[in-house]
């Protein structure tokens, strides 16, 4: 079996004491290994690609919280508004409307974060700050936005990636000063998830290290 169940206990530890919830990212990954460590009682899943997600979720126990955490393409959000725990990635008012939309027709909130552009690749998605601070994404009745999302720069210097989730956190507690619905801060992963949660994040994404590394 693929899961590293050592990593898992040791990463929960860490967590549970920090408060932050890990989102285990399956993506590439067979249902035994998901099936793994929900048996060891991990509920948050976070996947990539939406077919994919959609196989799983079928075919998987139902109290299973599916986060995409991927790009979305707008023409895909309606395969999976009627079951998705948290949309993380949230990158323009376009897909914010689209979700609204699919929001409306279910009757019901699609929880989403909006991911914001904090590294210093061109090739990542997101708002920069002053986008973000101007969304006007409460006129989104049927979305519900609770909080930002972000990737750091894939770098080994620890001191880049900690200025841009710090400059993430400024930007989360400046727009909670004016919105008190605004909770999660989803940021870290395998690589730099330590760093993350020194700079407040309370929610990871960790794949490579509970599943092994991906093709
Ligand atoms: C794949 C992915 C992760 C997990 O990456 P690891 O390095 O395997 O932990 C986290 N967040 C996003 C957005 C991803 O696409």
């Amino acid at each position: 079996m693929a899961v590293n169940v050592e990593h898992f206990r040791k990463i929960q530890i860490e967590l549970t004491s920090a408060q932050v919830t890990l989102v285990a990212v399956s993506k590439t990954k067979p249902n035994e290994d998901i099936m793994a460590l929900y048996e060891l009682g991990q509920r948050d899943f976070g996947e990539n690609y939406v077919q994919e997600l959609v196989d799983k979720a079928s075919s998987l126990p139902k109290d299973i919280r599916w986060h995409f955490i991927g790009h979305l393409q707008t023409n895909k959000v309606k395969f999976i508004a009627d079951f998705v725990y948290l949309i993380h990635a949230v990158d323009s008012e376009k897909l914010l409307k689209e979700i609204d939309k699919q929001g409306k027709k279910l009757n019901k909130k699609i929880p989403v974060l909006l991911q914001m552009h904090i590294a210093t690749e061109e090739t990542k998605f997101g708002f920069d700050q002053i986008e973000l601070e101007n969304l006007p994404y409460k006129n989104y009745e049927n979305t519900a936005v609770e909080g930002l999302m972000g990737m750091a720069s894939f770098s080994d210097e620890e001191e880049i990636i900690m200025q841009e989730f710090k400059m993430l956190h400024q930007v989360y507690d400046n727009m909670k000063t004016k919105d008190g619905n605004l909770n999660v801060l989803s940021m870290g992963m395998s690589g730099d998830y330590p760093t993350a949660i020194q700079q407040g994040s309370n929610m990871v994404r960790i794949g490579s290290l509970l599943f092994g590394v991906r093709n």
